[in-house]
Formats: structure tokens, C-alpha cells, sequence
């Protein structure tokens, strides 16, 4: 459920217009992307190692150039208007890479000066105490644990009030208490309107708390698409009944179908697409089984039907494309 629902009749935020990036080496890291991010969503973009996400993040912030293509964040060109583009942007890195002999409180409130931004020490306490880290204000960066280095890096993405939050793999490596707690920020932070843009190896992570789901391989995005669209499109159903004695094959009448018999005659599998729901007929496939598996007098002890997850989808066109 969104407090503040994307708005699909507004200008996206960020546009992404065939987006490509060479590296001097040669390497094609980005493939003529298109992408347009709605203004208050969350969006997950998945990908394996080296598909290109950081080298997309990289260019929306304006931290390395591309080759070809254009991308707007609020209207402006990132390459043309870098200052205004960049002031509106907060940036999550994997790694902090700030001065570990400076204190917490510091850091954080230097980063707002970094954009230009005047002091608010109401501002910088609250997002703190947000974080957990108001305790800690003034320990030293060296001082930290790994998992207080990562609040510390969301406490300076948002010092300056960004409109739009990217956070690169923000949950590598960090144990369940702060994945929980960066969840919460992300969406306490989404109902203040910020758009959040992930990448993530989890795919959970994404299942959980995306709007859309971007899948990008090889430097080319294979699709984007809201997450419950994606999963009941590309998603599979299957139900699995079990019986109390075994028998030796499908009793004839069940043909049509197409069930397994498995585990011995023990258990029969059918299969079938997550967006045949009700009103496109399969709610009364699945009655006119049921009747049928009564007729045919199959001895039903249990029923169990499985969705496949994101993760299986994702799986599934990452392996169509290899
Ligand atoms: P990961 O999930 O591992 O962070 P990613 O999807 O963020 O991966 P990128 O970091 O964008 O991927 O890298 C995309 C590809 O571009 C990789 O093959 C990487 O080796 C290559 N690459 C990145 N930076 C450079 C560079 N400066 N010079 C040459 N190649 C680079």
C-alpha cells in the first residue's frame, strides 16, 4: 500500500533515454537503456554481478559520464546540470570511503555543507535518531561497527533532504536487526515522497519491498514491470495433491489435465499459469478437476498449491538469456 502513490500522469523524475556506456578499456557496460523512475516509488533493479547497476547509478548521479543517451533527473540534463541534478540526489554507496578519524555528528552535517545545503541541527538529530546512531554521534568512523558504517552512510545520503535516494546493495552483508531497520527508513521515507531506487542481489529484499522491478543483465534491461504484474505474468502455480493409497497411473476421464503422477503413485502435480485467475475460466478448471478427480474416485488425503517467487522468475530469464 502507498501513502504517496507514483504518479504516472507527472514527468518521471529520472528519464533514461538510450543510455549507453563504453569504458576505455571498451567495455560495453550499458546497452541503449530506457528507463523512466515515477516520482514516490520504490524501485528494485536486479541484476547479477556486472550487469551494469552501478555503472547506471553512477551516471544518474553524475560521477561518470556516458558515452551516448541522455538522462534527466527532475527536468535537468545530469551532464549539462550536474550541480542542480546532484543537489536533488542522495547517494547510498556499498563502501564509506570519509575520514574514519571523524566523528559521526560531523560527518553527517559536513555532508549537507558538501550540497550547498545551510546548518539544520534539528535535521541532522532527527535523522540520527532515525537511524540509531544519536548515541554514537560522537564516536570517531573507525569506532563503528560495520553495520553503524552502513547507517552512517544513509545518515549522509539524506542530510541534504534528497528527492531521490539510491541505495547501491544496501543489505550486503549486514546482519537481519539492520536489514529490518533499513526498511523501515525506506519506507518511512517513502511515505515523506522520496523515490528509492535499489539494486540488490536479494531478490527477497526486492519481493518485500519494491513497487517495480527492474531485471538487468549484460547491460541491458530485459524488463520493468510492477512486482505483482511480474509475478503473476511470468509467475507459475502448482498444485499438488496427495493421495492416501498409491495407484499406478492418471485413471482415464483426467487426460485433459496434464497431471504428473509422482513420488512413487503417492502424489499428483498439476501445473498451470499464475494469471489464470478467477474470471478467465480457471477457477472452474480447477472445480472441473476437482469433480473429475472425484468421479475417477482418486483418494485425496491433502492439497497444496505453490507460487513460484521472484527469485524463480528471475532465475528463469536471466538462464533464457545466457
Ligand atoms: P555488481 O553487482 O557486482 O556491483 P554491477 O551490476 O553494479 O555489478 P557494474 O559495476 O556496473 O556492475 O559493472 C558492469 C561491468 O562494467 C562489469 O563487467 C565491470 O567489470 C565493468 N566496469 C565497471 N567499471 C569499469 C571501468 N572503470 N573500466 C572498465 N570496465 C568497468
Amino acid at each position: 500500500m502507498l501513502a504517496v502513490p507514483p504518479n504516472s500522469s507527472k514527468p518521471p523524475v529520472v528519464s533514461i533515454r538510450g543510455l549507453t556506456k563504453v569504458y576505455g578499456n571498451g567495455f560495453k557496460a550499458l546497452k541503449s537503456v530506457d528507463l523512466d523512475i515515477r516520482e514516490g516509488e520504490i524501485l528494485a533493479l536486479l541484476g547479477p554481478n556486472g550487469a551494469g547497476k552501478t555503472t547506471m547509478i553512477s551516471i544518474i548521479c553524475g560521477l561518470v559520464n556516458p558515452t551516448d543517451g541522455q538522462v534527466t533527473v527532475g527536468g535537468h540534463d545530469v551532464v549539462r546540470d550536474f550541480r542542480e541534478t546532484r543537489s536533488m540526489i542522495g547517494l547510498v554507496p556499498q563502501e564509506l570511503t570519509t575520514d574514519q578519524f571523524e566523528t559521526v555528528i560531523n560527518t553527517v552535517s559536513f555532508s549537507r555543507g558538501l550540497h550547498g545545503k545551510g546548518k539544520d541541527t534539528a535535521l541532522i538529530e532527527r535523522i540520527l535518531k532515525d537511524l540509531s546512531l544519536w548515541d554514537k554521534r560522537n564516536n570517531m568512523l573507525r569506532e563503528l561497527s560495520g553495520g553503524m558504517k552502513r547507517r552512517v552512510l544513509i545518515a549522509k545520503a539524506l542530510a541534504h533532504e534528497p528527492r531521490i535516494l539510491f541505495l547501491d546493495e544496501p543489505t550486503a552483508g549486514v546482519d537481519v536487526t539492520l536489514r529490518r531497520d533499513m526498511w523501515q527508513v525506506v519506507n518511512k521515507l517513502r511515505q515523506t515522497g522520496v523515490t528509492i531506487i535499489l539494486t540488490t542481489h536479494y531478490i527477497e529484499e526486492a519481493e518485500e519491498i519494491a513497487d517495480r522491478v527492474g531485471v538487468i543483465n549484460a547491460g541491458e534491461l530485459l524488463l520493468i514491470e510492477n512486482k505483482r504484474t511480474l509475478m503473476k505474468k511470468l509467475g507459475s502455480k502448482q498444485l499438488r495433491l496427495e493421495l492416501t493409497r498409491p495407484i499406478a497411473a492418471v485413471p482415464p476421464g483426467l487426460e485433459s489435465f496434464e497431471l504428473k503422477l509422482i513420488d512413487d503413485g503417492h502424489a499428483l502435480i498439476h501445473d498451470y499459469a499464475a494469471d489464470e485467475t478467477l474470471g478467465n475460466g480457471h477457477d472452474s478448471r480447477i472445480a472441473a478437476l476437482m469433480k473429475a478427480l472425484a468421479a475417477a474416485d482418486v483418494p485425496l488425503s491433502d492439497i497444496s498449491t505453490h507460487q513460484s517467487s521472484l527469485e524463480d522468475i528471475f532465475v528463469k530469464l536471466i538462464g533464457e538469456r545466457a
